[in-house]
């Protein structure tokens, strides 16, 4: 008895001391670094941050929940604040701007929203007006923290920054607020940092961690840096995929702040970056947002030397890409970049042995902030002044935006071309309409041929760059951002001599090729007799008693259609070909639902109708399943009956975290059905749920795993693969014949060979009385006879090597559909493929090219003509840069190779990307191809299963 009691006291006393250690971690971020962030004199009735963490402000990172609940109890205790909640993460997290100024400017926003807002368009406002609106605004700055969940430092400070601004008393302060509107946006993604903060309690040990490899300080897979759905936010400013960016974006736009912080952080041994940025710089940028950026930066670099901080500005800061935040730049406001070396917690340890504390990065944040809105204050009416210049040139009849306009072409398409018309208007952009053809003057075509004269088809959407936001406009539609020479140069050098690039992110990123819709470039302002574009949309009303009804093949909408009425148990079809039924017209890949293929169905048009309004698709009722001659009739063999898919996502460490979200988002978003994501580090499952495996990039499978999965795609399953998962999938030990470009110099001829019967096949020229003859014609002529050069194996070996030094780094090179296969349903002939360093594949006679690299076109050679191991025919030559730098090199690496191949393996299928074909959520065109994929590919592509 005393001795179990005496056991049981001990073990009471033993958990509770450990207890009591895993409660109260030990920081000594406060002892590493005593300098107070929140010195002056502060109001007592508001609650300091303390009240809100359960440790001293700065010490550790703060969870989204305590962020949120600081805003909202600071919105009751103060008159110097407004909280504006702009949406809600997918995971249901509030995102808020704080709005802070002096009560009587709060009391006042509506008005200064509206004065700012006649700054903006120099059409209807008046230089004397501009010029007294000026003098009467507050400047406005948006200080916006920690887009990155796993850079921390920027939302801690600004809690603080809004605990400052609020409470203080200071004179300094109040003056400030006197004649400023600073909007906080505390932390654009909470969803990110709530996965981080969870995994610094997960990691966290009884003693503090200073080693920044260990996963303290690093998280794991998929890591605190994107939303819930694995997104890069800071990527997505123009693309607007993301709920966050879509609350965000237009209150942004809405208020036209003259500054826009951006709060990141960068490696944890770095020091402190901020801008101007360096090049290549986007032409569209006003140089006057260069002069100011390098002001900001003087003056900050000065409070960063009164505290002995180290500090520098550009370096790797570059600014082509208008997708990350500073596609503010384009509407004429500054964007200023922090990026803060990383702490995360406790503090980092440093070559030099000295630590740096996670209190003294919010530090740097905080003080950073503080100075630029000093800078502002100062400068404010000169920056509006400039503003309002930038504002007059954009709809000046003698700026560089004058003569110029997009024009996107009418197309079937009208969910593509609706969510495109959605982005644009979230900028502001204006889109109009012409209900006649116009001929026009001289007109690029995205393949960079220039027409002398072309006629716009009735119908088109068109957006003249002169307007309002003319340099955001040219930004994210002209087809080709200018790169300068010195910046190619550099380039060049840099990739010569030690394999680094310049460029930070992709350097093609136009929306039209992105969409994969076709457009045009007039080189004149057109305006004249156009009328407001207005989403196009057709009837989803059916007629219940139909004998069908068919949603069109063009409209991406219709995949979701099929795969939401096979989730719900409808049988569906789908015609391969361009068919014509009841008087209308439908695209090859219309999805077909028929009373008779379900005859026990309840309520089957009730379904139909239900999916038709829930995706506001177009559906069309048909009385009659003729089609007139060779046209499809429903009773043969072009109405091909689809399979549900039963889909699984491979996830999980060893995949490309990005590549993972955007298939899941996708998945979610554009269809809404069910799926599986795998935790693929135990893929030892039951595959046989699944009929159809999506296996984004990644590093591919071991031996054991690899079989497991050859013999399901071998039992019937399709299997698709992406970029660097498809790489694996094509050596040895892989599955199917599809080769990468290296591996097949032995074999070049052969591969040429299939090339040239393709070609011969699209272009085909018959001697018919030769045809008919009796004799035997001595005569023939085969393509390979009549080329000219052919490389060795040892040539082409070395060209390869020195090719691939150059490959691209996301650039949209033509991509030649087969415009017979059923991937290609609802694609243009010619589709803009996004490419970078992916694997170049080549298909033998057992696989299918469905996309291949280079669009042809007509040339007088009047020889075969080698590039690499193919040949182009006479008379054709090969587009194969559209947008973005590719170097020749690259482009001859890369021609005739396939970016999408399709191959029956046993009674399944292996469907190949070369690339990633849902990039960002916003490659809509190649999005359409792995749709097609997934949605159809266990129907069309592999032997059907019937039940016994
Ligand atoms: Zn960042």
């Amino acid at each position: 008895m005393k001795n179990k009691l005496a056991i049981s006291f001990f073990l009471t006393i033993f958990s509770f001391s450990i207890l009591a250690d895993l409660s109260k971690p030990t920081s000594y971020s406060k002892d590493l670094y005593p300098t107070p962030i929140l010195t002056g004199k502060y109001n007592e009735s508001i609650d300091h941050p303390d009240q809100f963490l359960d440790f001293g402000y700065a010490e550790r990172v703060a969870n989204p929940a305590q962020i949120s609940a600081a805003v909202l109890a600071y919105a009751q205790q103060s008159d110097r604040i407004k909280v504006v909640e702009y949406g809600r993460t997918h995971e249901n997290r509030p995102l808020y701007a704080v709005f802070i100024s002096s009560p009587e400017n709060i009391a006042n926003l509506e008005t200064i929203k509206a004065n700012l807002n006649q700054l903006t368009d120099a059409r209807n406002t008046t230089d004397s007006k501009a010029n007294s609106i000026i003098k009467s605004l507050p400047a406005v700055a948006w200080m916006a923290y920690s887009i990155h969940g796993n850079e921390t430092s920027g939302a801690d400070a600004a809690l603080g920054i809004i605990y400052h601004l609020i409470a203080s008393e200071d004179k300094e302060v109040v003056d400030m607020l006197s004649n400023m509107v600073v909007i906080v946006d505390p932390m654009m993604n909470p969803d990110g940092r709530d996965r981080f903060a969870k995994s610094l309690e997960q990691y966290r040990g009884t003693a503090p961690n200073y080693d920044d490899q260990s996963m303290l300080h690093t998280g794991d897979w998929p890591y605190g840096r994107t939303n819930h759905y694995f997104f890069d936010l800071n990527r997505d400013w123009f693309y607007l995929t993301q709920p966050e960016t879509q609350g965000r974006v237009p209150l942004i736009n809405e208020w036209r702040p003259q500054i826009l912080v951006d709060g990141h952080e960068m490696g944890a041994q770095d020091t402190f970056m901020t801008g101007p940025p360096r090049e290549p710089i986007n032409t569209n940028i006003d140089k006057d947002l260069i002069k100011w950026g390098n002001v900001f930066a003087d003056d900050q670099a000065r409070a960063f030397d009164d505290n002995n901080w180290r500090f520098y500005t550009g370096e790797w800061h570059e600014d082509l890409y208008p997708g990350y935040s500073f596609y503010i730049q384009f509407r004429g406001s500054l964007g200023i970049l922090y990026e803060q070396s990383r702490m995360a917690e406790d503090g980092v340890r440093r070559p030099e042995g000295t630590i740096q504390s996670y209190k003294e990065s919010v530090h740097h944040q905080f003080v950073s902030t503080i100075a630029n809105l000093k800078t502002l204050q100062m400068y404010s009416q000169e920056m509006y002044q400039d503003y309002w210049d930038g504002r007059k040139y954009n709809v000046s009849k003698n700026g560089e935006y004058a003569n110029q306009t997009f024009v996107i072409l009418p197309t079937d398409n009208h969910g593509r071309l609706n969510t495109l018309a959605e982005k644009l208007a979230a900028q502001d952009i204006e889109m109009f309409t012409n209900s006649q053809p116009l001929n026009v003057g001289p007109t690029l075509q995205q393949s960079g041929e220039t027409v002398e004269n072309y006629v716009i088809p009735a119908g088109s959407m068109i957006v003249p760059n002169l307007q309002p936001e003319a340099p955001l406009i040219a930004a994210i539609l002209e087809f080709d951002a200018e790169i300068i020479e010195p910046v190619l140069k550099e380039e060049r050098r840099q990739t010569l001599k030690n394999g680094s690039s310049i460029m930070y992110d992709t350097t093609a990123f136009n929306l039209t090729m992105m969409y994969g819709l076709e457009a045009v470039t007039v080189s004149q302002n057109l305006q004249r007799g156009l009328t407001k574009w207005k989403p196009t949309k057709g009837s989803n009303t059916i007629n219940p008693n139909a004998l069908m009804w068919v949603a069109n093949g063009a409209d991406d909408r219709s995949v979701a259609f099929a795969a939401r009425l096979m989730e719900l148990g409808v049988e569906v079809r789908i015609i391969d070909k361009e068919s014509y039924l009841s008087n209308q017209n439908f695209t090859r890949g219309s999805v077909v639902v028929i009373g008779m293929d379900n005859p026990s169905y309840k309520g089957l048009s009730d379904t139909v109708q239900g999916v038709a309004s829930e995706l506001d698709i177009a559906v069309s009722s048909v009385d009659s399943g003729f089609g007139a001659e060779e046209l499809p009739d429903w009773g043969g063999r072009h109405f091909r009956l689809l399979e549900r898919p039963q889909i699984a996502i491979l996830s999980h460490e060893g995949f490309s975290s990005y590549d993972v979200g955007v298939s899941w988002f996708s998945l979610d978003h554009h269809l809404g059905i069910r799926h599986s994501q795998l935790n693929a580090s135990s893929f030892y499952g039951d595959l046989r749920r699944y009929n159809t495996i999506i296996m984004p990039s990644g590093r591919g499978f071991s031996g054991a795993q690899m079989n497991a999965l050859r013999d399901w795609v071998e039992q019937g399953g399709t299997l698709i693969a992406h970029n660097s998962s498809t790489r694996s999938l094509t050596f040895e030990n892989g599955i199917g014949s599809v080769k990468q470009l290296s591996d097949t110099f032995d074999k070049s001829a052969d591969y040429n060979i299939e090339l040239q019967k393709e070609f011969e096949a699209l272009d085909l020229v018959i001697d018919v009385d030769k045809t008919n003859a009796h004799k035997i014609d001595f005569d023939v002529a085969y393509p390979w006879e009549a080329s000219t050069s052919k490389y060795s194996k040892q040539e082409l070996e070395k060209r390869d090597r020195w090719q691939s030094q150059f490959m691209p780094s996301g650039s949209f090179v033509a991509g030649r559909i087969d415009n017979e296969h059923w991937l290609t349903f609802g694609t243009p002939d010619t589709l803009p493929l996004l490419y970078s360093r992916i694997p170049v594949l080549m298909t033998n006679s057992s696989s299918e090219a469905v996309v291949r690299v280079g669009e042809i076109v007509d040339s007088d050679a009047e020889e075969y003509r080698s590039i690499n191991w193919s040949d182009m025919p006479p008379g054709k030559d090969l587009n194969v840069r559209m947008s973005g730098l590719v170097w020749p090199e690259a482009a001859q690496r890369i021609a005739n190779s396939a970016y999408l191949t399709r191959e029956r393996v046993g009674r399944g299928q292996v469907i190949l990307f070369s690339g990633e074909p849902n990039f960002r959520g916003a490659a809509l065109g190649t999005n359409r191809l792995w749709l097609n994929a997934v949605v159809y590919g266990a129907g069309l592509g592999t032997s059907s299963r019937i039940s016994p």
